[in-house]
């Protein structure tokens, strides 16, 4: 795709995983923790996340998609991201969450539904404690109130790829965040 604009360089994301990393190293100084990424958006944050801790980590994975009849990538770009509310479960924690310290790692925080399932799923295990890592925030797009414990950047009500996020399954290997361009 042509005329891919970077919003967040791979030095910014370098230097902000780096400060959150150290924000939780020394919120459960002593503790072990467990990172659970949310798929498949949230793979290469976890990984780059999870190598600036200095805690005792381990990791699982949840998947989700949204139900309903969720437009093409194309549609999504010119009328907006818009998911049909209805989350749902693909892949189920492996491990038991009960009595651990569990980070929730998800690429991006927008209306708020995915993270609000996903949190629910979790309390049930009874964990120790649960914090949400996200990396980045659209804030103007929330519709359940949930905010990240740690978050990396907020930005602006743009349809973003690179660093893990996707367009139709491509670009995720992109060093960049970068704004996709609406078309019409
Ligand atoms: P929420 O449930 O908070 O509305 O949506 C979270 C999910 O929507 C993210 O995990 C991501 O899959 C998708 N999403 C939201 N905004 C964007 C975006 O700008 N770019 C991409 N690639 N995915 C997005």
């Amino acid at each position: 795709m042509t005329g891919l604009k970077v919003l967040i360089s791979r030095e910014q994301i370098a230097e902000r995983v780096a400060a959150m990393g150290s924000e939780i190293t020394r919120d459960f100084a002593g503790q072990a923790v467990i990172f659970v990424g949310v798929l498949k958006g949230a793979a290469i944050f976890l990984s780059d996340l999870a190598r600036q801790v200095q805690l005792d980590a381990t990791f699982d994975f949840i998947g989700v998609s949204s139900y309903g009849n969720r437009p093409s990538p194309a549609q999504e770009l010119k009328s907006g991201w818009d998911s049909t509310g209805e989350v749902r479960l693909t892949k189920d924690m492996d491990q038991s969450m009960q009595g651990r310290n569990v980070i929730l790692v998800e690429d991006i925080l927008d209306t708020g539904l995915t993270l609000t399932y996903l949190k629910k799923i979790v309390q049930a295990h009874q964990p120790k404690s649960l914090r949400i890592a996200a990396l980045l925030d659209k804030p103007s797009r929330r519709k359940q109130p949930i905010e990240a414990d740690y978050l990396g950047f907020s930005i602006p009500d743009e349809f973003v790829v690179g660093y893990g996020l996707d367009y139709a399954e491509k670009y995720r290997n992109l060093p960049d965040i970068c704004i996709v361009p609406r078309e019409g």
